[in-house]
């Protein structure tokens, strides 16, 4: 009984101390690298603490490979991708299995089309190519190229079935459109491939986006720049010390078209087929960049008050910066958490 007892007190000594060595071992000399790595029509930027180069290398070369994995299945813009290939499907009545990750994407995607009936809806694609064409050509679409979009958009003409995993889009012509979440899905993804290199401490940027994980030694967190309006009309950015969460921003403030004194944005509310006039920017910070990336979308597309309202009251731990003019006035609701 003694040894037995001597025994234990020695494992439980032991246990006390090996978390000592093992924080010791990992924390010692870690060293910042950083990467970049064009994808999804943006920069993917890379930061990561790591104990030497070759450990950053793999960590970051597996996340650009994750990164253009994503984008293959993903892009509405690559004829080959398994997207645009389920695209082609449309108004076949077939059903098409679909990948694990395609999956996941367009299942979250519809549940997030059901809660805001619509507002946030990923088969928008043919109207998304008519106000992109706009957009580039600077003119207002025609109102018949709208309304013949719309016959191939919405959310109820897409039908997802659980027991096989497959997809089938109940209207010719439909144009899926993934330019509101994949991203967001791709930085979580890419998070995860540097986590199996045994590299934790890593921030990822995309775009507007980004992805942290634990925080660089010996700080409480990655430094980054959320966007806000001053009392004075004025963009500014403003420091926060994030881990462990994603933080997402949209808005129509680089990619609009100007007609009649309106704004019109890449953001399109699927409703009306038309691009929203409100300038609002959005950041949802939230556990994952695809749940981030597709909220501050969908808050988008509400419209600033109704959009943070609709957030408040369905996922009240999320928080959300919003900022926009009202009456020439600059608002701002919300705010990120440290
Ligand atoms: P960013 O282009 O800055 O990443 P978002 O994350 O808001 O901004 O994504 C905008 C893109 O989402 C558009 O370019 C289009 O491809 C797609 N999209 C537009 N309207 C909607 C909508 N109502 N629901 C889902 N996706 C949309
Ligand atoms: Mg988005």
């Amino acid at each position: 009984m003694y040894r037995l007892l001597t025994t234990m007190a020695l494992y439980a000594f032991a246990a006390l101390l090996l978390p000592c060595f093992t924080a010791a071992q990992t924390e010692a000399p870690l060293k910042r690298f950083a990467f970049s790595h064009p994808q999804m029509g943006t920069l993917f930027n890379i930061s990561l603490y790591a104990a030497d180069s070759t450990q950053a290398r793999k960590a970051a070369d597996a996340a650009k490979a994750r990164i253009d994995e994503i984008n293959n299945s993903m892009s509405d813009y690559m004829p080959t991708s398994e997207l645009s290939k389920l695209s082609l499907t449309s108004g076949s009545k077939k059903a098409v299995t679909v990948s694990e990750p395609l999956w996941l994407v367009l299942s979250a995607s519809q549940e997030l089309a059901v809660q805001t009936k619509g507002a946030f809806d990923v088969t928008v694609g043919a109207l998304s190519k008519v106000w992109r064409k706009a957009i580039r050509q600077k003119t207002m679409p025609a109102k018949s190229e709208i309304s013949t979009a719309r016959k191939s958009v919405g959310y109820k003409k897409m039908q997802l079935n659980a027991a096989d995993k497959s997809v089938q889009l109940n209207a010719p012509n439909m144009q899926l459109d993934l330019g509101a979440i994949a991203k967001g899905y791709a930085l979580d993804e890419a998070l995860k491939a540097i986590e199996q290199h045994q590299v934790s401490r890593a921030l990822i940027q995309g775009g507007g986006d980004l992805v942290a994980g634990d925080a660089p030694p010996g700080q409480p967190g990655w430094q980054i720049f959320a966007k806000w309006v001053t009392p004075q009309g004025q963009l500014r950015d403003t420091l926060l010390q994030v881990k462990r969460c994603a933080v997402a921003t949209s808005g129509a403030l680089y990619r609009f078209l100007e007609s009649d004194g309106k704004r019109f944005s890449h953001i399109i509310d699927p409703r009306t087929g038309m691009g929203v006039t409100h300038a609002a920017m959005v950041s949802v910070q939230a556990p994952t960049a695809m749940q981030a990336d597709a909220l501050a979308t969908a808050i988008s597309v509400m419209g600033p008050r109704k959009g943070f309202a609709w957030l408040q009251k369905n996922y009240k731990a999320i928080p959300a910066i919003v900022t926009f003019q009202e009456k020439g006035k600059p608002v701002q609701l919300g705010k990120l958490r440290e």
